[in-house]
């Protein structure tokens, strides 16, 4: 008999399962409560089971899952002209997560340059230093990481880093070879570090003088975390290509790829593909979720909320400055960094009943869905409290 585990052992889980989960809350088989402010890491935006997306994926598993793209979907065409209407895009390509939202956006540029410079001139791609963009061989060499490719090796070619929110290190990078900028509007993994003011406008005004592409990584900012459907619309800026996917489908596995004008074109017949990428059970979710969100004054309760919670979390760093650093982030995206260790924080939260997620800089990071409630908020502050008391060694 084998005793090699079934499953790879490239996670470290947690001895934590879940069976059920209703609004921000999942119960777990050991059969404790849990307020998640964790979200399956920014991903299940409106909460667990959510009715109206409940509703739409089963009435379209009834109907049809899959048939392709050599055919027309129109549930596809629907999220795409909706996804086009409010936002900056004109076009958009659907795919099944982040890294293939980056992995389209980074051949989009690439075949953009090609096909208006006649050839391979403008195929590198300036980045960040602390980013984020997924797991795959070209993402990771986007991200830059030493622990992500760390084996790895070599390192897909063509990536330019300089340390993020510095504009000056942008335009002393950009060389004949550089064709596009990746950037994500707040280093999410990275630490919950938004872009300072004027970056992104700074990066805008650099790709226009320099003919470039610039490209925002949007996958865990955008559809509504940060209390507007794109971060990117708190910078008032325009972007070339935006990537996304995470709170996208709700839970379920959807990427987008979103371009402008002389972008939204690119990705001719036969120049990219993929198999599952934006079929109809994805689609039914993708309309849901932004049926929720586009609904008259629904992001704006997310500002409000966000406001509220981030207020409860500045007052407990003020409390407990010996475990706690500062508040960051923008909208329901938010850190805490920290001065104890982080995992002790979230052991303790988890301990009290609260979700959360570790971000690199010691960081715990709060993804709340975007649909949680006052009482919901009350519950996190209690269990946020209760942690701190613990940690700081005060009898509660
Ligand atoms: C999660 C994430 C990705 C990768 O998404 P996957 O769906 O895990 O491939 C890329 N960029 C950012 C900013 C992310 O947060």
């Amino acid at each position: 008999m084998s005793t090699i585990p079934a499953l790879m052992p490239n996670y470290a889980r947690l001895d934590l399962s879940f069976d059920r989960g209703e609004g921000a809350w999942l119960h777990a088989t050991n059969g404790r409560r849990y307020l998640d402010f964790a979200a399956g890491i920014a991903v299940t935006s409106l909460g667990h089971a959510h009715p109206h997306l409940v509703e739409a994926l089963t009435r379209q598993a009834g109907k049809l899952w899959h048939c392709s793209n050599l055919f027309r979907i129109p549930e596809q065409e629907r999220l795409a002209e909706r996804l086009v209407a409010a936002s900056f895009a004109d076009s958009v390509l659907f795919c099944n997560s982040g890294a293939e939202a980056i992995e389209a956006s980074l051949k989009l540029a690439r075949r953009y340059q090609f096909e208006r410079l006649g050839g391979v001139r403008r195929w590198r791609t300036l980045v960040t230093q602390n980013a984020f963009h997924g797991r795959t061989m070209a993402t990771i060499a986007a991200g830059g990481q030493q622990k992500h490719i760390h084996g790895f090796e070599p390192v897909m070619e063509g990536f330019d880093r300089v340390p993020y929110g510095d504009l000056e290190a942008a335009r002393a990078a950009i060389t004949p070879e550089t064709g596009a900028i990746l950037v994500e509007p707040i280093q999410g993994e990275g630490g919950v570090h938004p872009a300072p003011a004027g970056y992104l406008a700074g990066l805008r005004a650099l790709a226009d003088q320099e003919g470039l592409v610039l490209i925002l990584d949007e996958v865990q900012t955008g559809m509504g975390r940060t209390g507007t459907l794109f971060a990117h619309e708190l910078d008032g800026i325009v972007p070339d290509v935006v990537a996304t996917a995470k709170g996208l489908g709700g839970g379920f596995p959807v990427g987008a790829c979103l371009a402008r004008g002389p972008f939204a074109g690119v990705l001719t017949a036969g120049t990219h593909g993929t198999t599952f990428g934006g079929n109809p059970l994805a689609m039914a979710v993708g309309n849901a979720v932004l049926d929720v969100l586009l609904a008259d004054g629904f992001l704006e309760q997310v500002r409000a909320h966000a406001a509220t919670l981030r207020a409860g979390l500045e007052a407990l760093v003020a409390r407990y400055p010996g475990l706690l650093a500062e508040v960051r982030g923008r909208g329901l995206l938010l850190g805490l960094a920290c001065r104890c260790p982080n995992a002790d924080l979230l052991s303790a939260l988890r301990d009290e009943g609260l979700l959360a997620v570790p971000a690199a800089d010691n960081v715990v990071r709060l993804l709340p869905p975007l649909t949680l409630g006052l009482a919901d908020i009350e519950a996190a502050e209690a269990c946020l409290a209760r942690a701190c008391a613990r940690l700081a060694g005060e009898t509660v």
